[in-house]
């Protein structure tokens, strides 16, 4: 900008020098010519008297005078030229001041040298006796003129410049120095020029629409955050170069991340072929899937293509924990396989028994010892077909109702229908505590304290001690069951609650076991948001306790 002035400001300063100066020596040159031209008719004037009086001795006196008188008769031959101080043949009557002046009485006219640098003025005039005498004077021209006068308009032209470059230069600096000084960030709190106003309000207004972009902007971003950052998913956002623009806290938990890491090449931060496979897909058709385990769980890995504009603008990766989903799938399958195996170990016992009855060959005397196995094997059957049938609807969780159930109720009912197995076993079974209420479903708690202590007499040896304990503490509900059992190994502890799992098989089916009462313990808990303990010895004994929440204040009734 600064240049632009300057060069304005010299050109503007070089065409009023150059126009001053042509207007100035026009003006002078116009006003010399006339002076010489009124001199010349007065002159002509007093000569053409002095002619008339003194005849051809008057020129004779003057021939040395500036300028020259040529008398010319009125065929045109010259009767005295002041210059060449002769007659001559020259016949001037076609020259145009002297036919104007022959025909009315005055002529005028100017003729040029060669080069145009000179020029003549001739003025005419007619005598009383029919000749004509004129008068004319040599001159620059305005050429001359300007080519005379070139070098000092010149050297003026240059100091001028000079001067007006100086000028230009500090007078530009001034004008762009304050608009160098603007505060753009608040663009009407400058005192600067009036003229620029409309375009600092301007700056100011889209000023204002930038900051409410922004603002609108980094809401946008706030919730996407505060969105993802909700999310159980891994989310991850990707250009079409793999760099992430965006990570949620899930995915960075789920890929071990813990900088971050927005900004990087995904594969190079997380490497894994077959997610750099899917992502793969994903840019090249649109949508692509695949399932990969990772620090011990199982995920489901989504790919998406995004598209703008007919163009790739990149991926986005959702991870979706499935271990649950995995392990249920997994559980399913060996539930099937367990319950057919459970199922078809008394059903052949119950097949051979009742075939070789058919078949006679079955003493007579042997025949009870047959038809209880039979019993036994069906009663077997009958047992595992129930607690199949209440795992399956814990498992769908529907058709229970909650209602307030006291625990200590319900245990000392278990205690009395165990009463004559504990009682065979010589095993002594009782109940401590207070009568706690919680919010539950009566025949699932009635499974879980049944469970337990059919457990805790069934594991124990003969005389020993089962005790059932009921109390509140911190808000809870406690049900522990003791006894003075086998105990179970450490090895074991953490699988007695798996379907079909038995520490030892034969016992657990000598003693009538299923393999599912643990089982179906950890479901009616989990159902009423209850924990279990369980801490065992092995050859001392076993403590499970159950942890449930009281009933809320809506549930409680006085007992
Ligand atoms: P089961 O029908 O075989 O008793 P459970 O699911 O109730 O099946 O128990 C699983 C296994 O845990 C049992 O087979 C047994 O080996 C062990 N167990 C359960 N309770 C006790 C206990 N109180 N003392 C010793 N072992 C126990």
């Amino acid at each position: 900008m600064t240049k632009k002035i300057f060069n304005s400001v010299i050109t503007v300063a070089g065409i009023v020098l150059l126009a001053s100066a042509v207007i100035i020596m026009g003006c002078l040159y116009n006003y010399f010519e006339n002076v010489r031209e009124d001199g010349l008719k007065d002159e002509l004037a007093l000569s053409a008297a002095a002619v008339e009086d003194s005849g051809i001795s008057y020129l004779e006196k003057v021939r040395s005078g500036s300028c020259r008188i040529t008398w010319i008769a009125s065929d045109g031959t010259v009767l005295y030229d002041t210059v060449t101080g002769t007659k001559s043949k020259e016949n001037h009557s076609g020259r145009a001041e002297v036919q104007s002046a022959l025909e009315t009485g005055e002529g005028q006219s100017n003729r040029y040298s060669g080069t145009l640098l000179e020029k003549t003025i001739y003025y005419a005039k007619r005598m009383e006796d029919g000749t004509v005498l004129r008068i004319s004077v040599s001159s620059a021209t305005a050429g001359r003129l300007a080519l005379g006068m070139l070098p000092p308009v010149m050297a003026a032209f240059v100091i001028a410049l000079a001067m007006s470059g100086m000028l230009a230069r500090r007078l530009s600096r001034r004008i762009v120095k304050p608009l160098n000084n603007l505060d753009l960030e608040h663009p009407l709190e400058n005192d600067t020029y009036e003229e620029i106003s409309p375009l600092l309000n301007r700056i100011s207004r889209q000023n204002n629409k930038i900051k409410e972009q922004f603002k609108e902007l980094k809401q946008r971003e706030t919730e996407f955050t505060q969105v993802t950052a909700c999310m159980k998913e891994g989310l991850v956002l990707m250009d079409k170069h793999g760099i992430i623009l965006s990570i949620n806290p899930a995915a960075n938990k789920i890929f071990g991340l813990t900088k971050d890491s927005t900004g990087q090449d995904f594969l190079i931060v997380y490497r894994n072929h077959e997610i750099a496979q899917c992502i793969k897909n994903a840019m090249e058709t649109g949508h692509s899937e695949t399932q990969q385990p990772g620090y011990g769980r199982e995920y489901q890995f989504d790919a998406s293509r995004i598209e703008s504009a007919g163009g790739v603008m990149g991926a986005v990766l959702l991870v979706f924990d499935i271990t649950e989903k995995v392990m249920a799938e997994r559980n399913r399958r060996e539930f099937t396989a367990n319950v057919s195996h459970e199922l078809k170990t008394p059903l052949q016992g119950i097949t051979g028994s009742a075939e070789l009855i058919e078949n006679g060959m079955v003493k007579q005397e042997d025949l009870p010892r047959f038809t209880g196995h039979i019993r036994r094997e069906a009663a077997r059957l009958v047992a595992l077909v129930e607690d199949i049938i209440k795992l399956s609807q814990l498992d769908e969780k529907t058709g229970y109702v909650k209602e307030e159930t006291c625990l200590y109720e319900i245990a000392e009912e278990v205690v009395e229908n165990l009463g004559d197995i504990a009682r065979k076993r010589n095993i002594d079974i009782k109940i401590s505590g207070e009568r706690v209420v919680i919010c539950g479903v009566r025949k699932l708690l009635y499974e879980i304290i049944y469970n337990l202590c059919d457990n805790a007499i069934k594991y124990n040896i003969d005389g020993g001690k089962v005790k059932v304990n009921i109390e509140k503490t911190k808000g809870n509900a406690v049900l522990t069951v003791s006894d003075t059992g086998i105990g179970i190994p450490q090895e074991h502890t953490s699988r007695v609650f798996e379907r079909f799992y038995r520490v030892d098989k034969s016992h657990s089916k000598a003693s009538g076991g299923t393999g599912l009462g643990l089982s179906i313990v950890k479901h009616a808990a989990a159902y009423h948001d209850g924990t279990i303990d369980l801490q065992s010895v092995a050859g001392k004994g076993t403590k499970v306790q159950v942890i449930f929440p009281l009933c809320s204040q809506n549930f409680h009734k006085n007992y």
